[in-house]
This record gives C-alpha cells, sequence and structure tokens, in this order.
C-alpha cells in the first residue's frame, strides 16, 4: 500500500503527500493506506489530518484502487469524510475495527469492509460482542503485524502465523468452522484487493 498514515501528517504535510502521489504514478500499488485520523496521540493537526485523507482518497478513485483506513477515535470526523465523497466506486477497509454495531453498519453502507484483528481474542476488548452483529460478507481478518497480537501472544510481536488465532476465534463467535470463515474472509478479500 501507498499512504500517508495520519500519524505523520504534520507540518511538512505538502512534501510528505507529494510524495505519495509520485509513488502512485511510479509503481503499482494494491491499496491507498494506511489512511485516515488518529485523535489518540495528538489532535493538533486534526484538520490537516481530515484533508490529507480527503486528498488521498481522491488519489484512490483516480488510480482506482480500494482504501485501508486508520481510524482511532475518529469515527464521526472520518465518516463525514467519506459520506461527502459519495462515489460508489471508493471501496476500503476500516483496519483493526474497534467500533460498535452501528459504526460498523455505517462502515459497510459506505462500501467499506470491517477488518477483524488480534483485539476480538482480548478479554474485555468488546470485539467479539459486536462481531455477530457485523455481516461475513463484510469482515476480512488481518494482523496488524508487529502490533496486536492476539491471545495467547498477546503484548508480544505479532506475525501472520498468528491469524489462525485470529480466524478461530471469529469462527467460534460467528458458531461456523475455520474453514467457513477462512474461505468467506479470504473471498472477500480477493474481491477488494482485485487478486
Ligand atoms: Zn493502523
Amino acid at each position: 500500500m501507498m499512504g500517508l498514515h495520519p500519524t505523520h501528517v504534520g507540518d511538512n504535510l505538502a512534501e510528505e503527500l507529494a510524495h505519495v502521489y509520485a509513488q502512485l504514478q511510479q509503481h503499482h500499488f494494491v491499496a491507498v493506506g494506511e489512511i485516515g485520523m488518529d485523535l489518540y496521540w495528538d489532535k493538533t493537526y486534526q484538520k490537516a489530518q481530515q484533508e490529507a485523507f480527503a486528498q488521498q482518497i481522491a488519489w484512490a478513485l483516480e488510480f482506482d484502487l480500494p482504501i485501508v483506513i486508520h481510524c482511532r477515535e475518529a469515527f464521526d470526523e472520518i465518516f463525514e469524510v467519506l459520506e461527502g465523497v459519495n462515489n460508489p466506486k471508493l471501496r476500503g477497509i476500516f483496519h483493526c475495527f474497534t467500533g460498535n454495531a452501528t459504526q460498523a453498519q455505517r462502515a459497510i453502507d459506505l462500501n467499506m469492509y470491517v477488518g477483524i484483528g488480534g483485539v476480538v481474542t482480548f478479554k474485555n476488548g468488546g470485539l467479539a460482542e459486536t462481531l455477530p452483529h457485523i455481516p461475513l460478507a463484510s469482515v476480512v481478518l488481518e494482523t496488524d503485524a508487529p502490533y496486536l497480537a492476539p491471545t495467547p501472544h498477546r503484548g508480544k510481536r505479532n506475525e501472520p502465523s498468528f491469524l489462525p488465532l485470529i480466524a478461530a476465534k471469529a469462527a467460534a463467535v460467528y458458531g461456523i468452522s475455520v474453514q467457513e470463515i477462512s474461505e468467506i474472509t479470504a473471498q472477500n478479500a480477493k474481491k477488494l484487493f482485485a487478486f
């Protein structure tokens, strides 16, 4: 993927965005990301983050690529941008989703998949309770490696080989087999990334 992460939006924004656009022109990418907003660490650049997000969405549409959204304490701000775009060609993933069922449905209505990672295995993570309300046709699995390692590796370095732990937990939540959830989420990912 190619994109300017919201936590890297700062005073040199124009320069950073020019670099992203040049890379998109020069190389082949499967998505524009991670892009979005992160108001957890710092709200100084809230407006700039929103502008960078909107600009990169425009480029995703120009290059016909999906987007991968990083959203931390910024659902309303992100939905404001996405709803403003109002283009059926826009598609993507809310990566490492940690919102509620209403937010998931709002994302799905905007043509987004919901990315489920290690948080679903966390005690008190809340995601396992929300997951049954999210239609499987809109779910993809992910690692976010090296972060958010699933239980029993929580707090350690995450890696893609831990993905079956996430699949097993998600399958248990939906009451289906690991085989079934693997097939469905793999199909969803292939469809989105046009593999
Ligand atoms: Zn992220």
